[in-house]
């Protein structure tokens, strides 16, 4: 079978076969135990590593911001000890929501709902002397499909609505302690304005858990199953001097839990590695597109020598149609490789246009995927992961 076939056998595994794989559900289960019997059959030995993840992606932005309405409620009713506890719990969400947002431990991590979860791993290692490590990362899981993914206008609103949230957050701050000094009939008005933002994410993100999971084959089971495809390749041309991994990662979409439980348990193997993820590969007219960077809130660079050969490959090789873009208001597993120092560049196929096609929407479905860009991204990585073994950088 050719390649792509093979990796069209994965993507319809996954996506129909198995079907949605939401975060902690028995569906990426399933997906972890396929992808595992596909590299035993290589006769690799591939392990699975279960760890505990965080069943939802929008419970703590749903708790973040009720705490906040019920910080606004008890300032505007509770006098000066109202005041006061709307200041502390504001502080609290706030802060909490923060470090979510950079993918750290915090208080809500520790009290929502947890399920479990596994990745599943393999490692190829070279035929000749080591010298570097390239790990390939694509997630199993799939999100829901809430109405802020509903169209490209719901998406532009959700962006615009989060920043504006967290802008009024900070507002509705500083009128409170403003209050504590100036007795001004205008900052209560005021606070009811900056909270309007606040009520509507709120909603957005309670009503999201309500909805169903998609079948995720754009997003990701050509991530996943392209991982699987390379692996492959490395088997039919061995590398010489780069050890490669291979992990279809658990729990991505509600904070990349499986790749930081992965980096956390393998790190003392692959310090230094150079990390690469496969996210979203098969959207009709995307990519391949690799990130120069992804800014959630914070900003995640790749690393500038990966950045350099992906633009030499780009530029040498224009049948493939690549280019390179930033990704904003969204993350990938690679900002957890970058937290953890590793050397990363990420693949998430965007339009020219910079759409996402299908991007948590019912439509990701096996028949949207798009073979022409699926092939492409592939040979586009694996020229990549040769350059890298003949450069030994
Ligand atoms: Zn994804």
């Amino acid at each position: 079978m050719s390649e792509i076939e093979t990796i069209k056998k994965h993507v319809k595994y996954l996506s129909v076969t198995i079907g949605p794989r939401g975060s902690t559900t028995l569906g990426e289960k399933q997906a972890a135990a396929y992808v595992a019997n596909v590299y035993s059959n290589l006769g690799l030995s591939p392990i699975i590593e279960p760890f505990r993840s965080a069943k939802s992606a929008w419970l703590p932005f749903a708790l973040g911001t009720g705490l906040i309405l019920v910080g606004e409620v008890l300032y505007l009713v509770g006098g000066f000890y109202g005041l006061l506890f709307a200041i502390l719990i504001s502080v609290f969400a706030l802060s909490s929501l923060v470090l979510e947002l950079m993918f750290k431990q915090n208080p809500f991590r520790l009290i929502l709902p947890k399920g479990d979860s596994q990745n599943v791993s393999v490692k190829i290692p070279s035929e000749g002397l080591s010298k570097e490590t390239v790990i390939l990362i694509g997630h199993l899981d799939t999100h829901r499909m809430p109405i802020a993914y509903k169209s490209q206008r719901w998406v532009a609103f959700f962006r615009s609505l989060t920043t504006t949230t967290f802008a009024s957050v900070i507002l509705l701050l500083i009128l409170f302690i403003a209050d504590i000094f100036f007795e001004w009939i205008i900052i209560p008005l005021l606070s009811l304005v900056f909270i309007i933002p606040v009520v509507f994410l709120f909603l957005m993100a309670s009503f999201a858990d309500m909805t169903d999971y998609t079948a995720g084959a754009n997003d990701n089971a050509t991530g996943a199953a392209i991982v699987i495809g390379l692996v492959e390749r490395v088997l039919k041309a061995p590398l010489q001097n780069t050890d490669i991994w291979a992990v279809g990662s658990g729990c991505e979409e509600v904070g990349a839990y499986g790749a930081d439980a992965w980096i956390k348990k393998h790190i003392h193997e692959v310090e230094g590695a150079i990390f690469l993820t496969l996210d979203n590969l098969g959207g009709k007219g995307a990519g391949p597109c690799y990130l120069k960077k992804e800014t959630l809130i914070f900003p995640f660079e790749s690393d500038p020598q990966l950045l350099k050969i992906a633009d030499k490959i780009a530029a040498e090789n224009p049948d493939l149609g690549a280019f390179s873009r930033e990704m904003k208001a969204a993350y990938t597993d690679g900002a957890i490789g970058n937290k953890a120092g590793l050397r990363c560049l990420t693949f998430v196929n965007y339009t020219p246009a910079g759409v996402i096609p299908d991007w948590h929407q019912p439509s990701d479905v096996f028949e949207n995927v798009d073979w022409n860009v699926v092939q492409r991204t592939e040979e586009f990585v694996w020229r990549l992961i040769q350059k890298i073994d003949s450069d030994k950088l």
